[in-house]
């Protein structure tokens, strides 16, 4: 047990200060620098060149999701989430270890060219986030804890990081178990990341980018918005529209729709009025809910 807190300590202090070097060294490869330039040039588009032009620059929630935007990206790690996850991975190594098994690679693709491994690892990485997307749709808890993403009622780019941290220990959890069949031959998948997040922000901006026939791949402001819509169509109660980076899982399954221009659809869900303001509450909200 010793060997596990000595662990975590390790983890949690290796991380905090990986995120202190961080903040004082500016980098190409640097993260903390990465969210805050994308999220720059995001907001200078909704700026610039509004989907919806009433919509107030600062819009409701505005800085609430910019704190959920640095915590969900970096301070929940640094509470522990890195720490919990190292531990948690060192267990998984000790049994299969006491098991006798080796870790089993069912795709090995260490020997493909960088650029190969980047883009298996993004198809794979949001198909496996699409069907846990779903999963926080239809699991009746799991929907309680997403429900603080859906709380958004004016849309704007930050508020693609407004989710409760459990999704965090969700998505972490039942990724791991896939990716870990997969021999990836690479260690720094930024780019990945990056790219995630652009697209990330991008479906929740404030702001359209002409998709063309793209529009079957990649998701967009157009597509995501429908996913917040308060009214879902009667045959699809769960959700619609639940692609992360990329859309044509949507398209390929039939939960793509989009009746119209979304552009001044109502946002939220049954009773979004009485959903908790103040973050603390909207993390208990699952727990402490009084309905
Ligand atoms: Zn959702
Ligand atoms: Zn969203």
């Amino acid at each position: 047990m010793n060997e596990y807190v000595v662990l975590f300590k390790d983890a949690f202090l290796g991380y905090a200060r990986y995120l202190g070097h961080e903040i004082s060294h500016p980098h190409i490869k640097n993260y903390v620098y990465w969210l805050i330039a994308i999220s720059v040039v995001v907001y200078m588009l909704e700026v610039f060149r509004p989907w919806r032009k009433e919509q107030s620059r600062i819009r409701r929630d505005f800085w609430l999701d910019a704190f959920y935007m640095f915590f969900n990206f970096f301070l929940f790690s640094l509470i522990g989430y890195h720490a919990l996850s190292q531990v948690v991975g060192h267990a998984f190594q000790q049994l299969y270890e006491q098991l006798g098994f080796d870790p089993v690679v069912i795709l090995d693709v260490s020997a493909w060219s960088p650029a190969a491994q980047l883009i298996v690892l993004f198809i794979l990485r949001d198909f496996i986030h699409w069907n846990v997307h779903r999963l926080l749709h239809r699991v009746p808890l799991f929907w309680q804890f997403h429900k603080v993403h859906h709380s958004v009622r004016e849309m704007g780019f930050a508020a693609h990081l407004r989710y409760h941290w459990m999704e965090t220990i969700l998505y972490r959890t039942l990724e791991f178990i896939p990716l870990a069949l997969i021999g990836f031959g690479l260690r720094e998948f930024i780019l990945v990341h990056l790219f995630a997040l652009t697209i990330g922000h991008l479906n929740h901006a404030n702001f359209v980018l002409p998709m063309g026939p793209f529009k079957y791949l990649f998701n967009s402001a157009q597509m995501h918005i429908w996913h917040h819509a308060k009214e879902l169509p009667p045959d699809k109660p769960y959700g619609i529209n639940y692609g992360i980076s990329l859309s044509c899982w949507d398209y390929m399954f039939g939960s793509a729709v989009i009746p119209h221009v979304g552009r001044d659809i109502e946002l939220g869900f049954a009773e979004v009025e009485t959903f908790p303001k103040p973050i603390w509450r909207q993390w208990l909200w699952p727990w402490w809910k009084k309905d």
